[in-house]
């Protein structure tokens, strides 16, 4: 399976911004060794901003020179770490850093797919992010939930997996209802599921209920599956790649397109 999966900040790192390295140990032993039995990944990274801020000691920028300043530094952190863990399992990383533009062109698209799929012929796992050092409001993608589901559509994954600190989409605001319980299957986005992804997420990252429900509508509709889970516990990816109970599975609405196939 071609398996695209996103890594939320909160999942990387701490409140604070420090990384959460027993998360990330997990996480690149699971990525290892689902890489191991054959699948392809391709990895979307968060953290940069959030990381760096941890590392510089500053609160979680507002202003964009400092959000820029500091994801130049935590993607050096990020991309570092995931380099040196993802090495012990004999498995090689490439980083690519995209703006909204890099979509939006066709002749850039062209370029990102092509660096994908080589990438992957190559037997590598590639990191994606957006490039906040340099992009801004205007041209960015915005999150990375959404950027996800590009990926996937453009990609013809088979799986999204969108790791966050929530376990899914919940019948109410779990925080403030207690007894919400969890939605496991999505078969169609209605009106109904949308009204259930009010607010925002945590304090780190950019995403919350809304963006991952965007990022369901655009993968859903590309044909590709995805699943919001915890990624508390890396382990459940093993869970949802065998289908079982595991977060909240979005299913597709059209058959997946032709699938290029990266060992050709
Ligand atoms: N690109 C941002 C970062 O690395 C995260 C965007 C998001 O959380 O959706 O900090």
């Amino acid at each position: 399976m071609r398996i695209v999966v996103k890594i939320g900040t909160s999942t990387l790192a701490h409140p604070g911004g420090r990384m959460n390295i027993r998360h990330v140990e997990e996480l690149v032993k699971v990525l290892s060794d689902l890489k191991n039995a054959g699948h392809e990944l391709i990895v979307v990274s968060s953290g940069a901003i959030g990381m760096g801020a941890g590392k510089l000691g500053i609160a979680r920028p507002k202003d964009m020179p400092t959000k820029q300043a500091a994801a130049s530094v935590g993607q050096c952190e990020l991309m570092y770490t995931y380099d040196r863990l993802f090495s012990e399992y004999n498995h090689i990383v490439g980083q690519i850093l995209v703006t909204r533009e890099d979509f939006d062109s066709a002749a850039r698209l062209m370029n990102l797919e092509n660096t994908l799929y080589r990438l992957l012929q190559l037997g590598t796992i590639p990191i994606i992010n957006e490039n906040d050092s340099v992009s801004t409001e205007e041209i960015s993608v915005g999150d990375n939930d959404t950027m996800g589901a590009i990926v996937a559509k453009y990609m013809a994954a088979d799986l999204l997996v969108v790791l966050s600190d929530i376990d899914g989409l919940y019948t109410a605001d779990p925080r403030s209802h207690p007894d919400a319980s969890l939605i496991h299957t999505v078969e169609e986005i209605t009106p109904e599921i949308e009204a259930l992804a009010g607010g925002a997420g945590s304090g780190l990252g950019t995403g919350g209920m809304a963006t991952k429900l965007m990022a369901a509508r655009i993968a859903t509709g590309a044909g590709v599956e995805m699943v919001i889970a915890n990624g508390e516990h890396p382990s459940i990816l093993y869970d949802i790649l065998e289908g079982k109970e595991a977060g909240t599975r979005f299913l597709p609405k059209t058959k997946p397109g032709t699938k290029k196939e990266a060992d050709q």
